[in-house]
């Protein structure tokens, strides 16, 4: 992309070419194959669960996770305001009920401090979403769980390899999801997984994924499934990005350390890292504080005109139209997502970036800004 800063591009290399043609010419191009396992096994692995059960995206994958629980219509599951929308659209579809919380001004991740006023009878899990790569302080989420018998699902999707207290992203719950959607931290274009110590959830994921299949008596099926299976093909570019995960995570690292210190001094708040979190910069998000006049609309366009890419923070849950009708958080108000998701935005930063990438796009903000 010539002159042109993308939001995101993904880097690829000899593995992955090499892995698809092995695909291509052993004709293993299906959700059958060698590829499919050995990712869902090294997923696993990389996040310290037992079963990784490879799917067609972040967002099936949060269907299938939540579909894996136990529990009945009009139950209810507390999540964070401040996510993308396929969290929320998961426990509808399930016919369960979404409760929220709003995020903490830090982190952006869900403000544990507000979960407890959530639950009631109903509540029947919480779903922490780590977000941006910074972790939710899950060891409050863990205490309330195991206080009122809640289960826990992770959204790791934009934490692979983040660390809470020196524990995994997408390892500490009952079940979480990973995606591998082109800008996330590996990619197979399309992809996700779900990861799970329990074996009773990890074969309902796999039957869930399979149209619900019956091992003993094929084509004869006694509950709805879905067909979210991952192809080889997936798998194989996959299994050659989790090679490189490590390396990635150096990169956002130093990426996001570069950024920091381009723009010292700009009226932003910039990305965190708590005390007890290793944070993986999945994409570098930043405020705009209140003084400055242009919101982000009109300095992501500024920037554009320039040939960067940038891209606003998620609009929050209670404000979608779609769940409004639905007579889904109509009086409900929190104030944090409200605020970050008009003021916040993401700059450029996919694997591929350089470092003279970034000084560019520093560069032409601090003109914006100044
Ligand atoms: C990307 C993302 C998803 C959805 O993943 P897809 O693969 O795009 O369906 C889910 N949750 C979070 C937090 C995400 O960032």
């Amino acid at each position: 992309m010539n002159g042109i800063i993308p939001v995101s591009e993904p880097l690829f290399g000899k593995e992955e070419e090499e892995n698809v043609i092995d695909c291509i010419r052993t004709g293993w191009i299906s959700s059958e194959g060698r590829y499919v396992e050995e990712f869902e096994r090294l997923c696993a692995q990389s996040c310290s669960m037992k079963h990784g059960i490879a799917v067609s995206g972040g967002t099936s994958a949060l269907q299938v996770a939540v579909q894996c629980l136990p529990f009945q219509r009009g139950d209810e599951i507390i999540l964070p305001s401040f996510t993308i929308i396929s969290c929320a659209t998961a426990i509808v579809e399930a016919g369960a009920v979404p409760v929220l919380v709003d995020c903490d001004s830090d982190t952006w991740t869900m403000d544990v401090a507000a979960i407890e006023s959530k639950i009631t009878s109903k509540t029947r899990a919480i779903m922490a979403v780590h977000i941006y790569g910074h972790p939710v302080d899950m060891d409050a989420v863990l205490s309330l769980a195991d206080k009122y018998g809640l289960f826990v699902i992770e959204d790791a999707a934009e934490a692979h390899g983040a660390e809470y207290k020196g524990r995994k992203c997408g390892g500490m719950s009952d079940i979480s999801i990973l995606s591998f959607y082109a800008n996330k931290l590996i990619t197979t274009g399309e992809g996700g997984m779900v990861l799970t110590n329990n074996d009773d959830f990890a074969e309902r994921a796999r039957s869930l994924r399979n149209l619900c299949f019956r091992p003993e008596k094929r084509f004869y099926h006694t509950e709805i499934g879905h067909n979210y299976r991952l192809t080889n093909v997936q798998a194989a570019i996959g299994v050659a990005q989790l090679h490189k995960l490590d390396n990635f995570i150096v990169r956002k690292r130093e990426m996001a350390k570069l950024y920091n210190q381009e723009l010292t001094g700009l009226p932003l708040q910039f990305p965190i890292e708590k005390e007890w979190a290793k944070n993986i910069y999945w994409m570098y998000g930043i405020v705009l504080n209140d003084s400055v006049e242009e919101d982000p609309v009109q300095v992501m366009s500024l920037l554009k005109k320039e040939g960067i890419q940038s891209r606003p923070f998620f609009w929050p849950l209670h404000e979608q139209p779609v769940f409004n009708k639905m007579g889904l958080f109509n009086s409900e108000s929190y104030p944090v997502s409200e605020k970050i998701a008009r003021r916040g935005f993401y700059l450029p930063s996919g694997q591929a970036i350089t470092d003279e990438q970034i000084q560019k796009v520093a560069c032409e903000l601090k003109k914006i800004l100044n």
